[in-house]
């Protein structure tokens, strides 16, 4: 396609798509080529992004980041998992937690014993064998590899923290590596006439920004690979019907919470973040239920502490950009695509694309089979998690609006309705290849949102009924015993503070 080596890499956008692709490529690549990021304050950043999943622990390790400096710096907590309220039907709770459930058996998941556990008559819940969540719901966190004295797996976590610190946290990190920031707005794309790819950027009073290869982090804009390339979208919004945002900070409620909590209304869903300072409230909904008024009114009058400021409206379309590589522009972050933040996947997604960027970096040119493979794993990687998000909407049993009921009547992708059939029938869910969500991630949701297997795996049939009582009991009293030696979240937050005195 092309044979210029590429030695400038410029990243237009400084949100947090823009920060976290320079931290990455300056820390993996920034012997090899100079990176500049440009970026407006004029224009500024979408300004949500707080709740993350459990890759970030790996990519803050690739950084070689500091965990309390991260934590204190950002004001993070942990996150344990995602509560969701209402979301099956009017006060009902479940939690996808992070991590294992129970105890990992060869061939054959935990949940199918549980399940033939409550077939000869058990009553616990799944989660009662969830050591995040037990953890979570008693307001306990501490770094835990392993349930002391066994081989069962411990904690699993990622962070909540404050997207205006977070990304100005990775700033410092870049510009004290290589990274050179230009603060300005573009208002023109140069491309070269024969070959059409970006030659430089043109800001605002005449300067000019050069590079080989473009990094697009324009958010929701997609200046340069939709207005300047003409790359389209793939709408997904008659999978996922919210397309409206308000969000707004809440004052601190004691003791912070190590979860997010997910809260269904009658046209769309409440997101709870807390943080050190402050708590981060949104509300996702459709604007063909709601207006934006109807949206503030619900938002405001279920916020658990006095408001910081006034809510900001967001608007945005779920879908994903056709080709998120195309010529010498790579879009990264809101501008290749979006799903809704119910599962916190956004940051992760620029964290993979970062990633698989540096992998398929070109060398001596750019090669139509590195970008025809780049884009192959983007599209993979967003599908699965489409589809993992659409469940949350698809599987619910309220009646109560119309758009619950929509949602439960709209027709799934073919891949999302064989996993739910399958489940149901015989209690088996499989992890995809480059699925992000685990099989205990999803077999979470699916139980969480009422779809029952109605068997289970014939190896849980090599216990006998006392056997399988006995071991459902010593896991309970592993897990709980395990939990009550944990410090509060408040103590382990408080332990990040100490360690700078
Ligand atoms: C309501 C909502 C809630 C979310 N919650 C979560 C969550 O909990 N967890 C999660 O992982 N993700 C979440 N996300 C997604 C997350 O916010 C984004 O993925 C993340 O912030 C990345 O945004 P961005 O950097 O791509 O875009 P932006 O933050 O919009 O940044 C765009 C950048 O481009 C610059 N720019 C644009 N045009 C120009 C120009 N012409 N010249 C110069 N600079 C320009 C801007 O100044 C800015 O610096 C949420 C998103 C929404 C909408």
């Amino acid at each position: 396609m092309n044979n210029k080596v590429v030695k400038n890499l410029v990243i237009l956008g400084g949100g947090t798509a823009g920060w976290i692709t320079a931290a990455l490529m300056c820390k993996v690549l920034g012997k090899s080529i100079s990176i500049t990021l440009v970026e407006s304050d004029k224009i500024g950043t979408v300004g949500v992004g707080e709740a993350t999943i459990p890759p970030i622990i790996n990519f803050n390790q690739a950084l070689g980041l500091d965990e309390k400096e991260f934590l204190r710096e950002t004001k993070g907590t942990i996150k344990l998992g995602i509560q969701f309220e209402n979301w099956l039907k009017q006060g009902d709770s479940y939690m996808h937690a992070f991590g294992t459930i129970g105890k990992n058996f060869p061939f054959c998941d935990f949940h199918h014993f549980w399940v033939r556990h409550r077939q000869n008559g058990g009553t616990e819940s799944l989660w009662d064998y969830s050591l995040n969540y037990q953890a979570a719901k008693n307001n306990k966190f501490s770094p835990l590899s392993q349930i002391k004295g066994t081989n069962l797996p411990g904690i699993s976590y990622a962070y909540h923290f404050d997207a205006g610190l977070y990304a100005r946290f990775l700033r410092k990190y870049a510009e004290s590596k290589s990274v050179t920031r230009v603060e300005g707005t573009v208002d023109e794309v140069k491309l070269n006439p024969e070959s059409g790819y970006v030659e430089k950027l043109v800001l605002e009073g005449g300067d000019e920004v050069q590079g080989d290869l473009f990094v697009d982090c324009t958010g929701m804009a997609a200046m340069l690979i939709h207005k300047a390339l003409g790359v389209g979208y793939d709408d997904w919004s008659h999978w996922l019907p919210c397309d409206r945002a308000q969000a707004v900070p809440s004052a601190l409620v004691k003791p912070i919470v190590p979860y997010t909590r997910s809260i269904a209304h009658e046209a769309g869903w409440q997101w709870r973040i807390p943080l050190q300072h402050r708590t981060g409230n949104g509300l996702v909904y459709s604007s063909r239920h709601w207006t934006d008024e109807q949206a503030r009114e619900v938002l405001m009058s279920n916020l658990d502490a006095e408001p910081l400021a006034d809510p900001k409206v967001i608007r945005f379309r779920t879908g994903r950009r056709r080709e998120a590589w195309r010529k010498n522009v790579v879009a990264i972050g809101l501008s290749s695509g979006f799903l809704e933040p119910l599962e916190s996947t956004s940051i992760h997604m620029i964290q993979s694309a970062a990633t698989r960027l540096i992998k398929c970096f070109p060398h001596c040119g750019i090669r139509a089979e590195e970008v025809a493979e780049y884009n192959r794993q983007s599209q993979v990687e967003i599908e699965r998690i489409r589809d993992f998000i659409i469940l949350h909407y698809k599987a619910n049993q309220r009646r109560d609006s119309e758009f619950w009921r929509q949602c439960e009547e709209m027709a799934v992708p073919d891949s999302l309705q064989q996993k739910m059939e399958l489940f149901r029938k015989s209690g088996k869910a499989f992890r995809d290849f480059d699925d992000l969500f685990t099989e205990v991630a999803w077999q979470q949701v699916l139980i969480g949102q009422g779809v029952m297997p109605e068997d289970h795996h014939v190896i849980a049939d090599g216990l006998s009924d006392s056997q399988l009582t006995d071991l459902m009991g010593s896991l309970q009293t592993l897990i709980q015993g395990s939990v009550k030696q944990l410090p509060s979240h408040d103590q382990f937050l408080a332990s990040i503070q100490d360690a700078v005195k």
